[in-house]
């Protein structure tokens, strides 16, 4: 199916249900509505020229106007260009040239960003950008009055309709082109397991421009008649927390640092999170301490870990509702129906037996088109058999389901031992005064690499010494894992989908 035939699917059997819910400005559609509202936007993309396999940009926060253009494009089988609210001047303009934009939607600002501002500075060097529409702005509404009704274009769902960067955690963020075939599939696929229904309502803090919002959370909600609740423009722990109280949300998504932030607000006891019964934690690794207090503390029993990326559309693997708790606090699931996975030495690329940690593959309808533009990077990344080669070490236990060791790529290797610091990072999170840590390996003279904790303590008069750090691992961990050196930070580098970037850390404490 293309995403356009799935939401005509959503309003025949559910049209008053409600589809997307906007917290801050208290707007709501129904199924009905929704439609209504791309077909009108969509309209005027057609009658400002827009057409198939053009470059549709959208530059913004979380709102619903987000998701109408989501829709509005794909209906079109106009290519929407995901560009992550965070870049500046720089990175917008690499961007709107490498994709070859020609219509941009933008938020006008957000906290201290301004988005017309920095569009004003870079259109000169953007000769393709023909137009520019604010969200919020009278260019929206001058824009949707110039549609009239036409009659959609055949579009088939193996177009591309889709530029999603990747989240930039290792390096500078690659495009990866996907159809409606890769996304719509996984969407569908991710709410089945999550045993989605027209009774859910999914709240979704997570940014629409990362695959774990528009994927997970829109193409997922239409195709089960679920409703999408927006808290807040960007994350929010309050916000978020208020919203599923307020909508009585059943399910909640997050990356790790989200629902520790949630967890740890003062007045964490004071919600009412009754209504959720599932969720999503996914996009780096799911510390084991956490899935407990999720499952115990926010109602959501039935909550689900995903792994994936965003060049395969993006969850390849996902634990399922009647998991038992270690498997669905321990490891990333079972790979889901019609993809493949296998495990296999980096080196060789031969297949590992079951239980030996490899880099982990996939296959499948969910793999990417290719990166856009970059042939070099995508045979890079997909080989000949067109296997995605993630990047990420994992094992495939006896039973089928596969534990992530970690990035290749964050590997710590001390004097000749390789060191996983996912390993070290689960174990620290036991430690009473710690909130949330990150370890990564800083050069030393002689091992090559040495262990340094980056430590979010629970109470910051009270950080914890190195000293407590080691005697806490003493006996427990091999001692060339016992981190020798402690920072104390307030909060992480992140990227805007919410991930730690360790590259950032490495390079400021490498000394
Ligand atoms: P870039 O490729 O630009 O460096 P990125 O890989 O973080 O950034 P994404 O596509 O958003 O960009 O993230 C995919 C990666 O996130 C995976 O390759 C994996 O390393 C990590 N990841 C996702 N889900 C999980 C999970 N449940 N457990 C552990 N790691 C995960
Ligand atoms: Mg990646």
């Amino acid at each position: 199916d293309t995403i356009g035939a799935n939401l005509d699917r959503a309003v025949a059997a559910w049209p008053d249900r409600e589809a997307l819910v906007d917290v801050p400005s208290g707007r709501r559609w129904t199924y009905a509505h929704f439609s209504a509202d791309v077909d009108a936007l969509a309209y005027a993309l057609v009658a400002s020229g827009v057409a198939k396999g053009d470059r549709v940009g959208i530059w913004a926060v979380n709102c619903a106007e987000w998701v109408l253009v989501q829709y509005a494009t794909a209906r079109i089988g106009a290519i929407m260009v995901n560009i992550n609210p965070a870049y500046r001047t720089h990175e917008v303009e690499y961007v709107l040239q490498q994709a070859g934009v020609s219509f941009l939607f933008a938020s006008l600002r957000h906290k201290t960003s301004d988005y017309r501002a920095m569009i004003e500075q870079v259109r000169g060097n953007c000769p393709r950008l023909r137009e520019t529409v604010y969200i919020g702005d009278p260019s929206w509404d001058a824009l949707v009055a110039r549609g009239t009704p036409v009659p959609y274009e055949d579009l088939s769902c193996d177009d591309p309709i889709n530029i999603q960067y990747t989240s930039g955690t290792t390096g500078f963020p690659k495009g990866a082109t996907l159809s409606h075939h890769n996304i719509l599939n996984n969407g569908y696929f991710v709410g089945e397991l999550l045993g989605y229904g027209e009774q859910d309502r999914i709240c979704v803090p997570v940014p629409f421009y990362h695959c774990f919002g528009m994927v997970m959370g829109n193409l997922a909600a239409t195709s089960h008649g679920a409703c999408v609740v927006i808290p807040a423009p960007s994350f929010d722990p309050k916000a978020t927390l208020e919203a599923v109280q307020q909508e009585r949300c059943t399910s909640l998504y997050g990356v790790p640092t989200m629902f520790i932030a949630e967890l740890n607000l003062p007045d964490f006891d004071a919600y009412d999170l009754s209504s959720l019964r599932t969720g999503i934690m996914a996009g780096s690794p799911c510390p084991v301490e956490v899935m407990k207090r999720v499952i115990a503390e926010m109602h959501m029993t039935e909550v689900s870990i995903c792994y994936g990326m965003t060049e395969t559309s993006p969850v390849s693997t996902q634990t399922r509702r009647d998991d038992d708790l270690a498997h669905r606090t321990g490891t990333v699931g079972r790979v889901l129906p019609h993809i493949e996975v296998k495990i296999v030495d980096p080196a060789t690329g031969v297949t590992q037996p079951r239980g030996k940690a490899g880099e982990l593959c996939t296959r499948g309808y969910s793999v990417m088109l290719g990166y856009w533009e970059e042939p070099e990077k995508t045979a890079e990344a997909v080989d000949a058999g067109r296997w995605m080669h993630t990047g990420d070490l994992a094992t495939m236990r006896e039973d089928g389901y596969v534990e992530i060791v970690g990035r290749i790529k964050d590997m710590i290797i001390r004097g000749g031992e390789n060191i996983y610091p996912r390993e070290i990072e689960e174990f620290l999170y036991g430690h009473p005064k710690i909130a949330d840590v990150q370890v990564v390996g800083v050069p030393h003279e002689r091992y090559g690499e040495e262990v340094l904790a980056c430590v979010i303590p629970r109470d910051s008069a009270e950080p914890p010494t190195l000293e407590e750090l080691r005697a806490f691992c003493e006996g427990r961990l091999a001692h060339y894992k016992i981190p020798s050196t402690l920072r104390i930070l307030d909060a992480f580098p992140m990227t805007v989908s919410g991930k730690v970037r360790k590259v950032e850390l490495r390079e400021r404490y490498a000394r």
